[in-house]
């Protein structure tokens, strides 16, 4: 045990949806002000994070997901990338869950930004995943090389986002697919959920009767943003279609019962929805010895 005393165990967390097998992997967590949200009062969004006993400023978890099924391997998002203070896990996670970069076949990304992008490259700019394809929405590979989208950004994220996408898709350029829709790996349908980013896209993964729906960023701060889907962040692309998309799948997934799952929700970021008055309510899964989860 020495050594360990200070830090968590590997933040992996398996879930099996009929014959695939789906692994939360913990990338760490980021701060940031309640000013990089809108659509909400700071006061109000303060009060919710008081209320449910978290941080202010906001405490936003980073995970990505593994699915195994048929001997083929998928790593949805890849977390911040080269290790920072409170990020840069994921890489390691994998490791944990005793999976090499190389046997990674197929990377799905739910969109170009650098808490999901980051881990694609090392520190000096290579593929991190010497063969995986990487496959993704064909808008978002068209906005982020749109250079009249660049220049209505401001420099910083010309830099980071515009600059930090297009340098990781050139590192894949020579095996990148776009898609629009669709099975993009078996079991796992492609859902767009525009408006954080054009092509923001969702992963439906299903097998034997059981699905699980990774939403990607439909949440960033769920206790705000549940009780409260018109507020959305400054980071979105269009916040007012993102504000619509979250209504329209929560709305969905509630209604459905439907098993999901987040990029941005706490690790493990396995969950269901519930209604609850104007809004909605999140209830974790509970943790399960076995892998099939309780329902
Ligand atoms: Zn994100």
């Amino acid at each position: 045990m020495q050594g360990y005393e200070d830090r968590q165990v590997a933040g992996v967390l398996h879930r099996r949806v009929g014959d695939i097998l789906v692994t939360a992997l913990n990338d760490g967590h980021q701060d940031a002000p309640l000013s990089t949200m809108a659509g909400i009062a700071e006061a109000e969004a303060a009060a919710l994070l008081h209320a449910a006993f978290r941080p202010v400023p906001r405490r936003t978890a980073v995970n990505g997901f593994l699915v195994r099924h048929g001997g083929r391997v998928a790593l949805i998002d890849t977390g911040c990338g080269p290790i920072k203070p409170t990020t840069g896990r994921l890489a390691g996670n994998l490791a944990s869950a005793g999976i090499a970069p190389g046997a990674v076949d197929t990377l799905l990304m739910t969109h170009l930004h650098p808490d999901h992008f980051g881990g694609l490259t090392g520190p000096d700019g290579a593929a991190l995943y010497p063969t995986a394809q990487l496959r993704l929405h064909a808008a978002e590979h068209a906005y982020w090389h749109d250079d009249a989208a660049m220049g209505r950004a401001d420099p910083a994220r010309q830099a980071a986002f515009f600059g930090g996408a297009r340098a990781r898709l050139a590192a894949y350029a020579d095996r990148t697919d776009l898609f629009t829709g669709g099975e993009v790996f078996p079991g796992v349908t492609a859902l767009p959920l525009p408006g954080h980013t054009p092509g923001h896209t969702g992963f439906l993964i299903a097998s034997g009767g059981k699905s699980l729906l990774i939403w990607g960023d439909i949440v960033h701060v769920p206790e705000v943003q549940v009780a409260r889907p018109k507020a959305t962040m400054a980071v979105d692309v269009d916040p007012a279609q993102a504000a619509e998309t979250r209504r329209r799948i929560f709305d969905q997934v509630a209604t459905d019962r439907q098993a999901i799952a987040g990029m941005h929700l706490h690790f493990p970021a396995f969950a269901h929805l519930a209604r609850d008055g104007e809004g909605f309510r999140l209830v974790p899964d509970a943790w399960s010895l076995d892998l099939d989860g309780d329902i």
